[in-house]
């Protein structure tokens, strides 16, 4: 018997105005895989991120989660049922530290009504002992434990980076959506996040990445979909993906399609 897809896009077509963001994409992410989706400035991948994450709602096609189908529902309920997501711009509660960023992330996994926050019963106490304990080990994951008093402005761009990373792990996902986390990374941070992700995925944590940093993804990338003017040119491991003839004219105009991506 063949497995269910984690999260299965199937002809998935957004229009804005007369443009076609993404045109009929199907793809299939695998449970405990890292999947990146790549392509040019333009190339639908943020749109469809979007999609996914409940941001819009597609014209047409499918997007289903187990083989559930959750096309169309709205954010809040694509979160709840696991899927969750990063931004490319880094958005931490500035004023906060390290260690209460991360304690927003679990509101999703918390009870609690006003009553018991005000009579506090043994049961909320330790709820939020045990979540207490597990902020301290995702900064510590991300590499963020000495800084976990630190108030978020006052970390660097790719501590903050990192930081979004561990907020969006206290969600407890099935599927992590990272929307180019290595944006603004030195490349000491880049390498850094290329073993966080594996250990994300190694926890049975799948991923789907939109990212620019093409020999990061070829790195870490179990599967690599590439776009191109909205739709998908290319699919398979980055192996494949490197000595496709479309994928190269897409990166690099139709020169000459020997050309490995190497060197792109
Ligand atoms: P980049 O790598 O530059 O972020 P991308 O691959 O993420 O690009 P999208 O941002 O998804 O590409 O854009 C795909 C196409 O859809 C582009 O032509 C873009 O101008 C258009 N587009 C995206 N969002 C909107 C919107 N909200 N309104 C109108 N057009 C949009």
């Amino acid at each position: 018997m063949t497995q269910v897809p984690l999260l299965s896009l199937k002809s998935l077509t957004k229009n804005f105005g007369g443009i076609a963001a993404t045109n009929d994409i199907s793809l299939d992410v695998a449970a405990g895989s890292i999947t990146a989706v790549i392509g040019p400035n333009g190339a639908g991948k943020t749109t469809l991120f979007n999609l996914v994450a409940g941001f819009y709602r597609t014209d047409k096609g499918r997007i289903e989660l187990n083989g559930q189908d959750i096309t169309n529902r709205p954010p809040d309920q694509i979160a709840s049922r696991g899927l969750i997501r990063t931004f490319q711009l880094v958005r931490p509660f500035a004023q906060m530290t390290a260690f209460e960023n991360v304690l927003v992330g679990f509101h999703l996994q918390t009870r609690g009504d006003l009553l018991s926050a005000i009579i506090r019963p043994r049961w909320l106490q330790e709820q939020e002992r045990r979540i207490r304990e597990k902020a301290a080990q995702l900064l510590d994951m991300v590499g963020l434990g000495v800084q976990m008093d630190t108030p978020a402005l006052s970390l660097t761009y790719g501590q903050q980076r990192l930081l979004e990373i561990a907020r969006a792990l206290a969600a407890k996902p099935l599927l992590l959506m990272l929307d180019e986390p290595a944006a603004g990374l030195t490349s000491q941070e880049t390498a850094q996040l290329a073993r966080l992700i594996k250990i994300i995925r190694d926890q049975g944590i799948s991923i789907l990445l939109i990212e620019h940093d093409i020999e990061l993804v070829m790195g870490i990338a179990d599967t690599v979909c590439v776009l191109d003017f909205g739709r998908k040119i290319a699919n398979g491991t980055p192996t494949q993906v490197r000595k496709d003839p479309a994928v190269i004219t897409a990166y690099l105009g139709p020169v000459d399609t020997k050309k490995s991506l190497a060197n792109v």
